[in-house]
């Protein structure tokens, strides 16, 4: 890893925490445990905002929510196939006696992409490029064993269960009600948004591989004839993106600047269903506010997707702290899930085309970790923040976890009173309210965490009822009569600050 990347990550963690947006490794009080951490008093509000936007965007494509229990008995995982596939290689270091993740040792320390290695490739690439501990430079033991990722629980007394590891199994089972609601008319579209739990060995990178962690999952039930014909598909056709396939990736080439009909039409993406998941899911990054030119699609490699997969790709994000970093996978499960949960429940799955036809619906599936495109959208806004006069951290308007500082030039006057009576006018913003220290000091501080606008009440408010607005990044200041402030404000948050 660059040495530059690695410095950017030390720093962007303290700030984090400095700031309240992520406290841990918890428990921070005792002995803290990697992989867990807490979203501090900024971070859960940048959290919860995010969140409505990703349901903004799943809602306004029509997709509903459920909310599935957390833990489930282990027949789920079985007929999943979690419990015998979902697993990592890991290695113990003969001197030390730490283990590690074969893969991600190898891909640390060769930059080779090692996750679909077999073990006995794993074990020939550590002796080949001569990789070492990390901990103490000793040889490791040459056996690969599996760690199961699965976290174990027990229900009452003696139920053998397991937290989930993905949300999308969990919006499979409740299947037959959505036969119902929809009526028996593919496609239905169903997401979840929930917590998840991978017991990983040696987690690290920080909100990017967490043993519990927050996920956001999409799934499109429907036909095989409906991936190809898929009505909603023009209304996205012409969304050009970056994609780099199988193929290029192979030639090390860049990827391909291309219109998702353009796409379709040279075969680059299988079918217009799964075209349109993609082009919603690049255009929701784009909208949380993540810049066009540091998103990408790369196609998974043959051997990389999971055997049941059509097609897999991810969208990677180019993080300062990471380089380019997978931040969702759109993914053709095909009819997978419910053939293997039929078989298992001994319950039918079926629905009827429109042509009569009993199937088995297929699955396209969105899915991705929220903590991903938070951890980037702070990893972007924190690079930028050096400005030759102040550190500000340029979140966009609607993720920003405070949305309005609200300054008294004076702590007397009047002039707090007037405040907190403007105050009561804006209560559909999250507001923070600042009466002392000098004004600049103010402003800097709320510009560290991002807070898109400050209102200052000076005392020709106290004459006219103006008071003036300032925007974070332009540091243009405006001066409007209070009565105009929450319709302006609404229109800033919404339109831009014009
Ligand atoms: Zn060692």
């Amino acid at each position: 890893m660059k040495e530059t990347q690695k410095q950017f990550q030390i720093e962007l963690s303290k700030y984090l925490a400095e700031k309240d947006f992520i406290y841990g490794p918890e428990p921070e009080l005792y002995s803290p445990i990697a992989g867990f951490y807490t979203y501090g008093l900024l971070g859960k509000a940048m959290k919860n905002n995010l969140e409505n936007e990703i349901r903004k965007t799943f809602t306004k494509n029509n997709f509903f929510e459920i909310e599935f229990p957390i833990i489930s008995p282990e027949i789920i995982w079985k007929a999943s196939g979690h419990l015998d596939g979902f697993n990592d290689p890991v290695i113990i270091c003969s001197k030390c006696n730490n283990s590690f993740r074969a893969d991600k040792l190898i891909e640390e320390k060769t930059g080779i992409i090692a996750d679909s290695f077999e073990d006995k490739k794993l074990l020939e690439t550590i002796k080949e490029k001569n990789v070492t501990c990390p901990s103490c430079k000793g040889r490791f033991e040459l056996k690969i064993t599996r760690h199961s990722l699965m976290m174990k629980t027990t229900i009452g007394k003696n139920i053998v269960a397991y937290n989930r590891p993905e949300t999308a199994t969990t919006t499979y089972l409740p299947f037959k009600h959505y036969t119902n609601f929809f009526r028996g008319k593919l496609p239905f579209t169903v997401f979840q948004i929930g917590k998840a739990f991978r017991n990983e060995i040696s987690p690290r990178q920080l909100l990017l591989r967490q043993r519990e962690f927050t996920q956001a999952e999409a799934q499109i039930f429907l036909s095989k004839e409906q991936k190809q014909n898929f009505e909603l598909f023009c209304e996205i056709e012409k969304e050009e993106l970056l994609l780099w396939t199988e193929e290029l990736q192979k030639k090390e080439e860049k990827p391909l600047k291309i219109s998702l009909k353009e796409a379709i039409s040279k075969k680059v993406l299988k079918n217009k269903a799964y075209a349109w998941s993609i082009g919603i899911t690049y255009k929701m990054f784009c909208d949380i506010g993540i810049p066009k030119e540091k998103i990408r699609l790369r196609q998974h490699w043959q051997n990389e997707k999971a055997f049941y997969a059509d097609d897999a790709w991810d969208l990677e994000i180019e993080l300062n702290s990471f380089g380019w970093t997978e931040c969702c996978g759109i993914h053709d499960r095909t009819t997978y899930d419910l053939t293997q949960h039929q078989k298992f429940s001994n319950q039918d799955l079926t629905v009827r085309t429109e042509k009569g036809e009993k199937i088995i619906p297929d699955i396209i599936e969105i899915a991705f970790g929220i903590d991903r495109p938070f951890f980037a959208l702070l990893d972007i806004a924190f690079f930028k923040r050096e400005d030759a006069k102040r550190t500000v951290l340029s979140l966009p308007y609607q993720i920003a976890p405070i949305q309005i500082g609200l300054f008294p030039l004076l702590k007397k006057d009047g002039l707090p009173e007037k405040a907190k009576e403007i105050r009561k006018e804006l209560n559909d913003f999250r507001i923070y309210y600042d009466d002392s220290g000098s004004i600049g000091k103010r402003y800097s501080r709320l510009d560290a965490i991002g807070v898109p606008f400050c209102i200052t009440i000076d005392h020709q408010t106290l004459k006219d009822d103006t008071v003036t607005i300032r925007e974070r990044d332009s540091l243009k200041q405006i001066r409007v009569n209070k009565k105009e402030l929450p319709q302006k404000l609404g229109q800033f948050f919404v339109n831009g600050f014009k």
